[in-house]
Parts: C-alpha cells; structure tokens; sequence
C-alpha cells in the first residue's frame, strides 16, 4: 500500500498504522499539520472495501481538518483517525482502549474527537488511555459532551446565509431542503430546520432513523438514489463524502448545496460543475466546523458553552463573505475557501 505515491497524500507530518492481534483493531491515524497547534479531528469507524481505501480517506480527511481548524481560527492543527471495520471486526471496550493507547504513543500531536460511527461511550473507553481526547459529557455549562448539536448548528446558520445570499430570503420559511443522511448531525439540523419552517425530505440507510424524522418533523422520505436529485431549494448532504461527482451534479435540481458532509467534491473539478450549473456550494469545512469548536474549546478549557455558540454563530457570515467574494471575483467558493486556508495555515500561529 503505498503512502507517499497516494493521490491524498499532502505532505502529512505523521502517518501511524495501528494493529492489535487481540482486540482485533486496525486502524490509521493521520496527522497533516501542527503548524497551528496540536492536530485535532475525530476517529471514524467504517467498513472501507480496502486498506487502500482507509488510507485515502484518512489522509484526505486529515488535510481537510487542517483548512476546517484554520478557517475556523482555532489554534489547531489538523489530523485524523479511522478505525477500519474489517470483515471480523468485532467492536469491544478492550478494542477502543487499545486504540486510546495508540493516540497516546503521539504525545498530544494528535487529539481525537467524535466522527461517523463513534459515540459519547466509545470517546469515554479511549479516555481511560489518553488524556488527549474530547467530547466527553461536559457539566455546568462547560463546552464538551457529543459536539454533533454544535455542527448542526453552524450548518443551520450557513444554510440561512445561503438562502438569504441566493434566494433572497430572510427565512427558511417553506423553504424545502433535502437532507441524505439522519445520523447525528443530520437528526438535530431536521430539528432546526423543520422548527425553523423548512420542509424537509430525507434519505437514510437505517429506516428507523428516516421514519424518526417523518414522525417529529414531518418530514418526507424518499429512496436512497433520490435524495440527490430531489426538486426542492437545497441539498445538504450529511452522509458521508464524494457525493458530488461528475456522475451526480447534472442531476442535482437544487440552488445550493450546504450540508455537513466531510469531503463532498470527489475531485476540486466538482467545484467547477456546481458553479457552472448555477448551484451555489457552500465549502463543507467552512460550514461543518461548529463540532471541531466545540471540541477545541473543551480541550483548551477556556470557553464556556455559551462562547462555543457565540463562536459557531460566525460560520454564517464567514460564509456569506465566501459567496461575496466569489461573486465579485468569479472564483469558486471551494478555491476562496482553500486560499484563505492555506493563507492562515502559512501565517502560522
Ligand atoms: P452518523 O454516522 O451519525 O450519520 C451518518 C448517517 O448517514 C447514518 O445515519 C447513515 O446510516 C447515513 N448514511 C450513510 N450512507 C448513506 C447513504 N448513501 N444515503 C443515505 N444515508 C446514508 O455521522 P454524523 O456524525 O451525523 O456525521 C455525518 C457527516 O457529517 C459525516 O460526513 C461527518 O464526517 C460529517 N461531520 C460530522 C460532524 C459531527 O459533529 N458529528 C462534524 C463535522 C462533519
């Protein structure tokens, strides 16, 4: 498996394979910079079709928390972990302790938080090893605790943004947003939305979680391969990466696409196609970046609850300056947001 020859690979500082025979854990933890500070991202846990694969996403997740933490203005750094569930995986407290203990090895370069596939639990098992992890349950007002809320709301202010910047509204009053995927972000954004007037339509695998949505919200649902395509204002994906291809975005019908996905281009190119069918993009790491606060501030211990969501309220119009900026110089969203990020990256801390 090669690593440096690999289409990801950015010049990553780190790259730690972890393997344990007897809890049965494989897993990568992929630190891309600490130019910032210590380099700070969440553990995914997934059934990848290949090491290969594992290592593509590790190290493209990896890069993309370093411009997510930068724009952001935290004094992070970015990294990564996945956690690969392979065909006899089998998922234990000795398996994620001795996951705490690889992170440990990295001496507090890299600190890892809640991502897809992992829980409040799981974060509390790693915890028994190293000091360097977060979203813990937090008490009296303290940031922590499961940082998806947070993420749902600074995605719920960047869709605002997008709808008042695109559609001239000032709320999202009727406004129909498609939503692929109800985990834990995408459940609490169906709260926000559908409290703040948005019809919504939705898609998941697990069709507990769909008919959930449909219950409390009323929410429609429609079938996996039709979520992308629904007729409606605005998609947010809030599944997993690379849903926005050259296979997909010509048959998007909406006028913006801002979700809390990781990765949603498969190739920078996607960035050209949405622009050229008139959809406005919101960069995922600019919008999704209310989690990876909230985790910076329990980590650094100096912002309470209430900061945190002071913090987050910033995405929308970091955001809207995105779309202003894009507009009057006629670059793309994703390339503005790049920029700026390599800019703070480069500056240091
Ligand atoms: P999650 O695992 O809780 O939810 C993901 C959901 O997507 C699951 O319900 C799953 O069944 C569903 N899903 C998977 N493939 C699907 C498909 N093809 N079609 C429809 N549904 C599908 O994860 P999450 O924590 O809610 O994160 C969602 C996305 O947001 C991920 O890409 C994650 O990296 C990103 N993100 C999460 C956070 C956070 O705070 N949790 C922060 C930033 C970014």
């Amino acid at each position: 498996m090669s690593v440096f020859s690999n289409s990801a690979f950015d010049d990553h500082e780190r790259v730690l394979f972890c393997r344990d025979e007897q809890t049965g854990l494989s897993a990568i933890i992929a630190v891309h910079s600490t130019v910032l500070g210590p380099a700070a991202g969440g553990t995914r846990q997934w059934a990848y079709a290949s090491d290969e694969d594992a290592l593509y996403d590790v190290l493209r997740l990896s890069q993309g928390m370093s411009y997510k933490n930068a724009m952001a203005g935290l004094k992070f750094g970015g990294g990564k972990a996945v956690i690969i569930k392979s065909e006899n995986f089998k998922a234990s407290d000795a398996l994620y302790a001795r996951f705490g203990e690889f992170v440990e090895t990295l001496s507090g370069d890299y600190i890892t938080a809640e991502d897809v596939g992992m829980s409040p639990h799981i974060m509390q098992t790693i915890a028994t090893r190293t000091q360097y992890v977060t979203g813990l349950p937090a008490e009296g007002g303290k940031a922590g605790g499961d940082p998806s809320p947070k993420t749902a709301r600074g995605i719920l202010g960047g869709i605002e943004a997008a709808v008042r910047f695109k559609l001239g509204r000032e709320t999202l009053q009727d406004t129909s947003i498609a939503v692929q995927g109800i985990g834990n972000v995408g459940y609490h954004l169906c709260a926000m939305l559908h409290e703040a007037g948005a019809t919504l339509t939705v898609a998941d695998i697990d069709q507990t979680k769909v008919q959930r949505v449909c219950d409390e919200f009323g929410a429609s649902a429609v079938a996996l391969d039709e979520i992308l395509c629904c007729d409606v204002d605005l998609l947010a994906p809030c599944a997993l990466g690379a849903v926005l291809t050259a296979d997909t975005i010509p048959r998007l019908q909406v006028s913006i696409v801002a979700g809390a996905a990781n990765n949603q281009l498969q190739t920078p190119e996607d960035g050209q196609r949405l622009e050229d069918a008139g959809i406005l993009y919101a960069p995922d790491y600019v919008i999704n970046g209310g989690g990876i606060i909230n985790v910076a501030c329990e980590y650094a211990g100096d912002v309470d609850d209430e900061g945190v969501m002071e913090l987050v309220a910033q995405i929308g119009p970091r955001l809207t300056d995105i779309f202003e900026t894009s507009v009057a110089t006629g670059r793309l969203t994703s390339e503005i947001a790049d920029e700026r990020a390599r800019q703070i990256i480069a500056a240091g801390p």
